[in-house]
């Protein structure tokens, strides 16, 4: 029997670009030799004609399939619907947009042939987006990877081809607010980076507005990373050092008669701050049981195994 791949592309508002995506993907897949081939669109409830374009192709098109959402629940929900109802065994993620050139599914393919699970596209240029957006996507991931406990490749997005073995692990975690890109890295198995340049949009404009970037973004560093939480107990230290500092300013000023301190100054000032600080320490003592409480509630496994020899 014939190995299969699927295609995961979600769409939001992209009746620009329905018809020429589907034939490009499927003019590549259908020139793969001895595969069989499906494509998942997922419908993230445009309201425009995304989905009656998708129907009017699964209709003449069997290898077609959709799934369509209730409502705008954003991309990585989609993506994450789309890997659930994949049957293939190598399982190729996508943007609707062609920024992504479904070309160089091949070449992933081969890769993959050759033992790699993961083959993340990393991007060499990025045609066409605006510098904002090159800046934040830079600093985010400088601030991610400083803040996590895993290390994110930069510039790549969830362009990749995956191995169906990865997949029924990702398709097992139950944790909301999904950062795909991470928890890829972060399942492990054999990671290959695969440089490609990032086209410019077909047609449209972006789905990614400030507020959606922000929510990534911050979906990215808390699902992999509890230091933020912890930060405070850095704040509290750092105010009962000051408390200290400050007592010993106005015992010197005293000692030298500097004389230029208001009575009840010193206590004031050393009481605020060293309380301050004892209250930040016990905000800090709540983020350690807090983190280990959120950590549980993701409930990833604690290992992964990639292979049992001599055992059932
Ligand atoms: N998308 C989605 N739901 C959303 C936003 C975007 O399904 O709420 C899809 C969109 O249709 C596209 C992909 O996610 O296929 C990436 O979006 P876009 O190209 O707008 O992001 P950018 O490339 O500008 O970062
Ligand atoms: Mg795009």
């Amino acid at each position: 029997m014939n190995k299969k791949i699927s295609v995961v592309i979600p769409m939001y508002y992209e009746q620009e670009v329905v018809d020429l995506c589907y034939e490009r993907v499927s003019n590549v897949l259908k020139k793969i030799n001895n595969y069989d081939y499906e494509i998942i669109f997922i419908n993230d409830g445009s309201k425009d004609n995304t989905l009656m374009l998708l129907k009017k192709i699964a209709d003449k098109d069997k290898n077609i399939k959709i799934i369509s959402f209730s409502k705008n629940f954003g991309h990585q929900a989609a993506v994450t619907a789309g890997i659930k109802f994949v049957t293939g065994d190598a399982i190729v993620i996508m943007d609707a947009d062609l920024q992504d050139p479904p070309e160089l599914i091949p070449d992933m393919l081969k890769l993959w042939e050759n033992g790699s699970e993961v083959i993340y596209g990393k991007r060499k240029k990025r045609d066409g987006e605006s510098i904002f957006k090159v800046l934040s996507a830079k600093m985010f991931y400088s601030i991610l990877n400083a803040m996590s406990e895993i290390e994110i490749p930069k510039d790549t997005g969830d362009f990749r081809l995956v191995d169906r073995k990865v997949i029924d692990v990702i398709n097992l975690l139950p944790e909301h607010n999904k950062f795909l890109r991470g928890l890829f890295s972060w399942v492990g198995f054999e990671q290959t980076e695969f440089l490609y340049d990032r086209q410019k949009r077909k047609y449209g404009k972006t789905k990614y507005p400030f507020k959606k970037m922000i929510k990534l973004a911050k979906d990215g560093i808390m699902s992999f990373s509890t230091k933020p939480l912890k930060l405070v107990g850095y704040l509290g230290i750092f105010s009962i050092i000051l408390s200290f500092v400050i007592l010993v300013y106005s015992i010197c000023s005293y000692a030298f008669k500097l004389n230029h301190l208001s009575p009840g100054w010193t206590s004031i000032m050393v009481t605020i701050t060293f309380f301050a600080g004892v209250q930040l320490l016990v905000l800090w003592l709540l983020s350690e049981y807090i983190s280990r409480i959120y950590d549980e509630s993701k409930a990833r496994p604690e290992y992964i195994i990639k292979e049992k020899i001599n055992i059932d």
